[in-house]
């Protein structure tokens, strides 16, 4: 019986039908697969045709390692497999070694050549190995609904041979779509909002405003927990802290109260574009799912759209809270964004807000608001927090 070689190999879909950009997209995944193992190495990565190897072979822990590659966004798959040379008795060794201890009453030899010179076709390779595995196991094969399915994955220096493969996210990896700034309240939505931009290859600068010393320092806390919760998906985050209690002193001096929500989210949107001009991010992102509550009517996503000279990224706009939940619950920041808070939306702020306001309307009541000033003020009280995984000790800065 040789001795088994273990290794991950990592599947990616999306990435493989970039054609030009294919190289930058593939160097992205491989930085992001080798961040997100620093710390359950020593792995040795290796770019395949169509897919990636890390070599397990001196790693005392390779279920880590796969756990967190399938947390990489990018990848389609990863799977634990056993390297073995290509041929029949080699593959059929390794295979008689993974049943060993295992119970199934049906199975499938899911044979693939990556190169079309190797001299058995994958038809008779399942076959071959298939006799093998009957005639060991006395299970029988069953194509469609196979309690095992055992993976051959044939290339020209060696074969992979795996039983379990676990799905990834899928999406593009984090670095390969540029940079966006999140709005990040305490809430359950903007988070999962932010994760679906992550997903599509883009680093997520955060921005979260907080009323202090208006209400107590609670959602900051939050803040950082669901930054923190974040940066497993993304390796390196930064958290913008916004001061945003004086700003609203002010609104309250003119603007009347069902206005202000609306004229609030104005000028989160203006201070939030000047920090993404800051760091170099072409976009904004928000929670805002249409209709949810008063402030996200399509009259008052307009009048807050209005004043954006970037995108606008509301990725949640067509989901409903069942959905956005289930999602926010996958991800834990659930948990983080339940607990009870102060937002800062609710300072200052009567129960029923208009839902459709007009441009006039809303022109009107800022005309009286410096607006420069306004941005400036929140602008130079803002604070930055770095986050790093899997290293997670917070950097604070001024
Ligand atoms: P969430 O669950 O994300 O808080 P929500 O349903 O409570 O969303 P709103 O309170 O209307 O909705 O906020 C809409 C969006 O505005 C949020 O998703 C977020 O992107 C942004 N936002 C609201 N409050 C803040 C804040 N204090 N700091 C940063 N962004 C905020
Ligand atoms: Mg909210």
């Amino acid at each position: 019986m040789a001795r088994l070689r273990p290794a991950a190999i990592v599947h990616y879909h999306e990435v493989s039908l970039k054609r030009g950009n294919r190289p930058l997209f593939l160097r992205h995944l491989q930085r992001n697969l080798e961040q997100a193992t620093a710390d359950v190495g020593p792995v040795r990565l290796r770019q395949l045709s169509g897919r990636i190897m890390l070599d397990l072979e001196r790693n005392p822990t390779p279920e880590a390692v796969r756990d967190r590659l399938a947390r990489v966004c990018g990848v389609a798959s990863v799977a634990l497999a056993y390297r073995v040379p290509s041929t029949v008795d080699a593959m059929k060794d390794v295979i008689g070694q993974l049943l060993e201890g295992r119970q199934f009453r049906s199975f499938r030899i899911s044979a693939r050549r990556a190169f079309k010179t190797y001299p058995l076709t994958s038809v008779e390779l399942n076959r071959e190995l298939g006799t093998f595995v009957v005639e060991r196991s006395g299970a029988r094969v069953d194509l469609h609904h196979a309690e095992l399915e055992i993976h051959v994955e044939v290339l020209p220096a060696e074969t992979f041979v795996y039983v379990n493969r676990v799905p990834g996210p899928g999406g593009l990896p984090v670095g390969a779509s540029g940079t966006v700034v999140a709005l990040l309240s305490g809430g359950i939505d903007s988070p999962v909002a932010a994760w679906r931009m992550i997903k599509r290859g883009c680093r997520v600068v955060f921005v979260h405003f907080h009323s202090v010393p208006y209400l107590p320092d609670i959602s900051q806390g939050k803040a950082r927990a669901l930054v923190e919760r974040l940066t497993e998906w993304q390796y390196a985050s930064r958290l913008f802290l916004v001061p945003f209690g004086e700003v609203q002193r002010e609104i309250v001096l003119s603007v009347p109260g069902p206005a202000r929500v609306v004229v609030y989210r104005r000028m989160m949107i203006r201070i939030a574009e000047a920090l993404a001009r800051q760091v170099g991010a072409p976009a904004l992102v928000t929670g805002e799912s249409l209709g949810q509550v008063a402030s996200q009517t399509l009259a008052n996503i307009a009048r807050i759209d209005e004043v954006a000279t970037m995108p606008v990224f509301r990725p949640l706009i067509g989901t409903d809270k069942l959905e956005i939940t289930a999602e926010a619950q996958r991800l834990g920041t659930f948990e983080i964004s339940i607990e009870p808070d102060a937002d800062c939306c609710t300072l200052f702020t009567p129960k029923h807000p208009l839902t459709r306001m007009s441009e006039e309307t809303t022109r009107g009541v800022e005309a009286a608001l410096d607006v420069p000033r306004l941005v400036e003020l929140g602008i130079s009280g803002t604070t930055l927090a770095s986050f790093s995984f899997p290293t997670k000790e917070p950097v604070e800065a001024a």
